[in-house]
């Protein structure tokens, strides 16, 4: 829709190193990377390159060593573990490879769950409108066990969505479903930046997932590099084999 303009996220030459002295990692390397709102970003590399580092970073999960980050024009840099901790639950949405739903509760208690943790009232209309939103309105009574694994993703994205968040980090949010109901998933996630203007951000090793973005973002060895825009599953997957094979 692209109705609102300026940055979801912006990292401004984050850093973040482990551990000190000669066992010392370090894990990003002054990454400066903006993520527009409205537009859905896959973030791709080796294993070890840092692409988790730079999800928990921009949202909040973990504090850079140097650099600075902002979520939605807030700058995380001085935040209070507790405002941290409000920002991440009322403005960032996650999907993970494991669905992490509550198994006793259904899928519209799920749903409800970050808007009753942050004290807020839980409109039933809303859930359900969410819950229609990723198709599955007829299941809301359905526990997680009683629904596959593309369904039990799909409700974590609406949970995701429940709070309108300002950016949504996925982190191989299609790593444990098939290629069709990942298919699905990816779809949603299209769907919610093109039609609501939000901004996705994913981690995933799989360049036809990555194929879904409107680009992507290839780090290694903490770094970002490079990137490429509306490119085919062929194109990331040849750009992932060179970066594996001659990483320099
Ligand atoms: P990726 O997600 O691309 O596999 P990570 O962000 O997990 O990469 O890791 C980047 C580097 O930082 C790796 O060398 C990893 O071993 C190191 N690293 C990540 N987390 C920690 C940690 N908690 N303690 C020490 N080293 C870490």
């Amino acid at each position: 829709m692209g109705q609102t303009h300026g940055e979801a996220v912006a990292l401004r030459s984050v850093s973040r190193r482990y551990g000190s002295g000669e066992s010392a990692v370090t894990a990003l390397d002054a990454v400066s990377l903006a993520f527009p709102r409205g537009t859905f970003t896959a973030v791709m590399g080796p294993s070890g390159s840092g692409k988790s580092t730079l999800l928990q970073c921009a949202a909040g999960l973990d504090r850079p060593t140097s650099g600075s980050v902002t979520v939605g024009g807030t700058d995380l840099t001085g935040l209070s573990e507790r405002r941290l901790t409000l920002l991440r639950r009322e403005r960032v949405g996650f999907v993970f490879q494991a669905f992490n739903l509550l198994p006793s509760l259904t899928a519209e208690q799920n749903v409800a769950l970050p808007l009753r943790l942050a004290g807020r009232r839980v409109p039933r209309a809303r859930v359900r409108e969410v819950l229609d939103r990723v198709g599955l309105g007829e299941r809301a009574r359905h526990r997680p066990g009683e629904l596959s694994g593309g369904q039990q993703q799909r409700v974590a994205l609406a949970r995701a969505l429940i709070t309108r968040p300002e950016v949504l980090f996925g982190d191989e949010p299609t790593g444990a479903l098939d290629t069709r109901t990942g298919g699905e998933v990816l779809a949603l996630l299209r769907a919610v930046v093109d039609r609501e203007g939000r901004t996705v951000v994913m981690v995933t090793h799989d360049p036809v997932a990555a194929s879904h973005a409107d680009r992507v973002v290839f780090l290694t060895d903490g770094r970002v590099h490079g990137e490429l825009a509306g490119a085919d599953a062929a194109a990331i997957a040849a750009r992932m084999t060179r970066l594996e094979t001659h990483p320099c």
